[in-house]
């Protein structure tokens, strides 16, 4: 008997962030039919509180590969719509005793084509001239990162997806997802029901929610958890203006994002950060606290003294979707009872720069391509690699969160 495969022609997107209108676009560009479902705006998520960094420094070759990618799709962004995509370099500086580790990740990148760089102090300062190099004893650089406009960016895939026939509603929340042999829906609010081929949640980490109101039992939840990251925004004083390269600093677990001539985003990288659960039913408003602030500002101003001038203009809150080796969870949900609904979160805070690859990646698997055919294998970001012992390992556990 011939066994008919049905060609996949429909899917619904819920989650108008960097991922589902990535998502969006891929699988319109498929000639799929596609809606999305954003509960506020687009980017009013995660993706709108984004840092938005975008490297290609990662310590695990599948994952640099990704960036590599989505680095270039964000360089040529024009025929999509705009990514604010701003070369300034970052830095990368390691302890003596991380400099092997370091290294080896050097090799790494170059072959697999990523243009990273070792670099003395006297270069870091050319950039910081003030700069305490304390504790940089080995440094990375990378002359051709830099961080997008997140806003831009998910509403430039969601206009595009638009323009080729998507339909994009904002403003509705999905209550529940459905799903039989043949397809699945998900409802409104309002009782509305939309049915397609396949359902892909890309809501971060309200997506568990989601779940457990259409009857996912709790066992066959994702691993996630919710930390709130705080960034400070500081206005830099004339003597520190300049476009600059981020300055990493794993030692002060913090990274210093130098945002057009004169603000500076400090956002923490500290593992212990990533480690605390938040119950996202409360609310993350005045989450950030003037310990924090005086924190950081002293770390900044030991690093960078000219920043001890600077003035603080605003604080940003917002949640990273944490998985338990910090990668995306990527997968279906039909070991859920999910036949056609599927995922892609579990992001953990640095999954803004990979949306273009996470997008190519989902399109790939909804439609029913081998994972090995695919550029980048999607079935090493399944569900089951937690109790399978198949994490996505980093070279740099310990050194902060950059894996
Ligand atoms: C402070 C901060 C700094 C960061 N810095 C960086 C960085 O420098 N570089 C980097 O690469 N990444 C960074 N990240 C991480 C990155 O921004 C996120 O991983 C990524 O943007 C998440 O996109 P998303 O689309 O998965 O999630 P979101 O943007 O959160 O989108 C999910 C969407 O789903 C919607 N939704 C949820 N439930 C429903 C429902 N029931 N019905 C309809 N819609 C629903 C939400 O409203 C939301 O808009 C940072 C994150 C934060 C918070």
């Amino acid at each position: 008997m011939m066994v008919y495969k049905k060609s996949v022609e429909s899917a619904i997107i819920i989650g108008g962030g960097s991922t589902g209108c990535s998502i969006a676009y891929h699988l319109v560009q498929r000639g799929l039919k596609v809606l999305l479902i954003e509960r506020g705006n687009i980017a009013s998520g995660n993706t709108g509180k984004s840092s938005a960094l975008v490297r290609t420094h990662y310590s695990n070759k599948l994952i640099a590969s990704m960036a590599l990618y989505s680095i270039n799709q964000f360089i040529n962004f024009d025929s999509i719509g705009y990514s604010g995509f701003t070369r300034t370099g970052m830095v990368f500086p390691f302890t003596g005793d991380n400099a092997e580790t370091a290294r080896a990740n050097c090799d790494m990148l170059r072959s697999i084509g990523v243009a990273e760089e070792e670099i003395p102090v006297s270069k870091v300062k050319e950039f910081f001239p003030d700069l305490n190099s304390e504790g940089f004893d080995y440094i990375l650089y990378e002359p051709n990162s830099g961080y997008a406009d997140p806003v831009a960016t998910a509403s430039s895939y969601a206009n595009a997806a638009k323009l080729l026939g998507a339909e994009v509603i904002t403003g509705k929340t999905v209550v529940k997802v459905e799903s039989d042999h043949h397809t699945a829906s998900v409802y409104l609010e309002n009782g509305k029901k939309y049915t397609a081929d396949k359902v892909i949640l890309a809501s971060n980490i309200w997506t568990n929610g989601i779940l457990q109101s259409s009857g996912v039992e709790n066992s066959m939840m994702l691993p996630l958890h919710a930390s709130v990251h705080d960034i400070i925004y500081i206005r830099r004083p004339d003597n520190c203006r300049g476009l600059k390269p981020t300055l990493w600093d794993p030692q002060q677990s913090a990274y210093y994002k130098m945002e057009g001539e004169t603000l500076t985003a400090i956002g923490s990288l500290d593992p212990e950060i990533d480690r605390e659960p938040f119950d996202i039913g409360q609310s993350i408003e005045n989450h950030v606290t003037e310990s924090y602030i005086e924190k950081y500002l002293n770390n900044i101003t030991e690093r960078l003294p000219c920043a001890g001038d600077a003035s603080v203009v605003s604080t940003i809150s917002g949640i990273y979707d944490m998985s338990p080796d910090g990668q995306a969870i990527i997968d279906s949900m039909e070991g859920a009872g999910m036949e056609n609904v599927y995922v892609c979160a579990g992001l953990s805070g640095h999954g803004f720069k990979l949306s273009p690859a996470y997008g190519m990646m989902v399109a790939d698997m909804v439609t029913g391509k081998e994972p090995g055919d695919s550029l980048f294998d999607w079935s090493k970001f399944s569900i089951n690699r937690f109790s399978k012992g198949d994490s996505i390992k980093s070279m740099y556990s310990g050194i902060g969160t950059i894996y």
